[in-house]
């Protein structure tokens, strides 16, 4: 996924105070005929929760009903400072990168890429079977933590089995809950999981109390913490709670995407595709880009109409991060 708007706005990430729901704006991936996405994160009134920084939702979208059957068609791009999640609930997404990865996305298996000092990759929608033909998902951005976010390009794969909580079922992807634990690394304290709830279910999950904790409404009528969500709203529920409500008020099953991480301290800017800590860390990965730097390497076998996507220019002053609102 790409932030393809070409007059990105700057977006300083620092943390921010309590928000109960965070709603989502809805965003073109690019093009006339590109599918749009919810985005919750980043907002004015939060930029992260844990180091979770950016949150894109998208679909169901019916691929037959798109010219040429493409919905999701991102030419390679360039990432610095973060990971790069894709989950998918239906559909199927072929994903390329200069690590060298090449990848079929599919639903129920987390995606993990690092970009590190730099990657670049492409995404491309497939239908690939009958089951294939509804695209329907998430991108989530994790930022790097400074000691870590030059570290190199990497690619992880990770299918979580689910497990039945007796009305409700869980696929922890990135974390630990409930007694199921993601084998991949994370390099901040992370939880990525989806928990699907049968009609009426009523949970109250155990938590870790350090972690700050968003829930993204994909489908169902559920609330969280006694607040009703809107289809992909993003609840979020401050640090220092031992335990998470979330409860199906519908006669449908619901599914949720649960996200959290100790509140991440440091101040980032990010602008366009990147993740830096200074207006001149932007302005040479923008550049560095645009010159084919081998900082972002390049992606072999896209055959999209364009061979990259071009850097939007850089705003009038400096970017800067955002200074902490006041609690
Ligand atoms: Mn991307």
């Amino acid at each position: 996924m790409s932030n393809t708007d070409p007059v990105p706005a700057e977006v300083a990430c620092a943390p921010s105070p309590f928000t109960s729901v965070l709603h989502p704006r809805e965003v073109p991936l690019g093009g006339p005929r590109a599918i749009r996405v919810r985005r919750t994160l980043p907002q004015r009134e939060r930029s992260l929760i844990g180091a979770w920084c950016f949150a894109d939702h998208y679909g169901p979208h019916d691929l037959r009903s798109s010219p040429g059957g493409t919905g999701m068609d991102v030419p390679p791009h360039p990432h610095t400072g973060l990971q790069t999640v894709s989950w998918l609930f239906s559909g199927e997404i072929e994903h390329r990168d200069s690590a060298g990865v090449h990848a079929m996305v599919r639903p129920g298996e987390l995606n993990l890429m690092t970009a590190g000092a730099g990657i670049c990759h492409s995404e491309v929608s497939v239908i690939s079977g009958p089951a294939a033909t509804v695209l329907h998902g998430v991108q989530l951005w994790v930022a790097l933590p400074d000691a870590d976010r030059d570290t190199d390009r990497d690619f992880a794969h990770f299918a979580p089995p689910p497990q039945s909580l007796g009305d409700a079922t869980l696929r922890v992807f990135l974390g630990e809950l409930a007694g199921a634990r993601s084998p991949v690394h994370t390099f901040t304290p992370l939880l990525g999981a989806q928990l699907d709830l049968d009609p009426g279910a009523d949970l109250s999950l155990d938590i870790d109390r350090r972690f700050e904790h968003g829930v993204l409404l994909d489908q169902g009528s559920v609330d969280v913490a006694g607040t009703t969500l809107d289809i992909a709203d993003l609840a979020f529920q401050q640090a220092g709670c031992d335990q998470l409500s979330i409860v199906n008020r519908g006669d449908e099953p619901a599914r949720v995407l649960l996200l959290g991480g100790t509140p991440f301290p440091e101040q980032l800017i990010m602008w366009w595709n990147f993740v830096g800590r200074s207006h001149d860390d932007i302005a040479t990965y923008r550049r560095q880009w645009q010159d084919r730097d081998d900082r972002f390497g390049s992606v072999v076998g896209y055959t999209g109409s364009t061979t990259r996507l071009p850097a939007p220019p850089l705003p009038n002053g400096r970017l800067r991060p955002r200074a902490n609102p006041a609690p």
